[in-house]
């Protein structure tokens, strides 16, 4: 089973993504953490990538396509790509989709959301203080790795990411749309809500057709 998961920034495609994979013993494919790994490294283009990430901007198509490209085979969630219609191209070339799971949530959510979500420094699982909190405070409860709030979830960084959202990214929803491959989610009700929903889509429309 190969799914994407669109939507603005914290719509819940990290939080879904986790659990997709469980459910669904599905490779998780998230183009937002590849990229912060490749900023913190060594690499070459490291400080290249750390300036898109801490401006708010999308990294240029190319970079994230090739950190893509190896990872695909034919049970994956992709959380974060792609983000453009250049990486849908690119993608479709390689791969194809069997779904494009659109979380839909509204600006006011989202802010709320971000200003409250923390993120594990060794698992990358990902809590809120109010909606999702860990059982104590500060620390994961998978692997007691200490929690952060990310730079680019600061109120600037993110208004500029909502934008970059709003002009490249939500093409794709008239895109996948047209090609029959979206199905959309209620992303402002619970976890559990939304996470249900999701499932019941996929077992009705993709799971009986595929082998996972
Ligand atoms: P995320 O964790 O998914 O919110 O992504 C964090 C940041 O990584 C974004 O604000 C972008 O700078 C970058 N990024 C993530 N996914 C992509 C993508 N598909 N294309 C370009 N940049 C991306």
């Amino acid at each position: 089973m190969r799914i994407a998961l669109l939507g603005p920034p914290a719509s819940g495609k990290g939080t879904n993504a986790e659990m997709l994979v469980k459910r669904y013993r599905l490779d998780y494919i998230c183009m937002g953490a590849l990229l912060r790994d490749v900023a913190k490294s060594n690499d070459k283009d490291s400080m290249r990538i750390k300036g898109y990430l801490d401006r708010g901007q999308l990294v240029p198509d190319r970079d994230v396509y090739r950190l893509v490209k190896s990872k695909l085979n034919d049970n994956f969630v992709l959380d974060g790509f792609p983000r453009t219609l250049e990486q849908a191209k690119m993608l479709n070339k390689d791969t194809k989709l069997d779904a494009v799971l659109y979380i839909e949530v509204s600006e006011e959510t989202i802010i709320d959301r971000i200003t409250g979500r923390r993120q594990c420094s060794r698992c990358s699982a990902i809590y809120h203080i109010r909606n999702n909190p860990p059982k104590k405070e500060g620390i994961c409860n998978a692997c007691n790795g200490s929690l952060y709030t990310r730079d680019d979830d600061r109120k600037d960084v993110l208004e500029k990411r909502l934008e970059a959202y709003r002009q490249q990214t939500e093409p794709l929803i008239y895109h996948y749309k047209k090609n029959g491959l979206l199905m959309f989610i209620d992303g402002e009700k619970s976890i559990d809500v939304v996470f249900n929903s999701i499932c019941n889509l996929i077992d009705s429309k993709i799971k009986p057709n595929r082998r996972i």
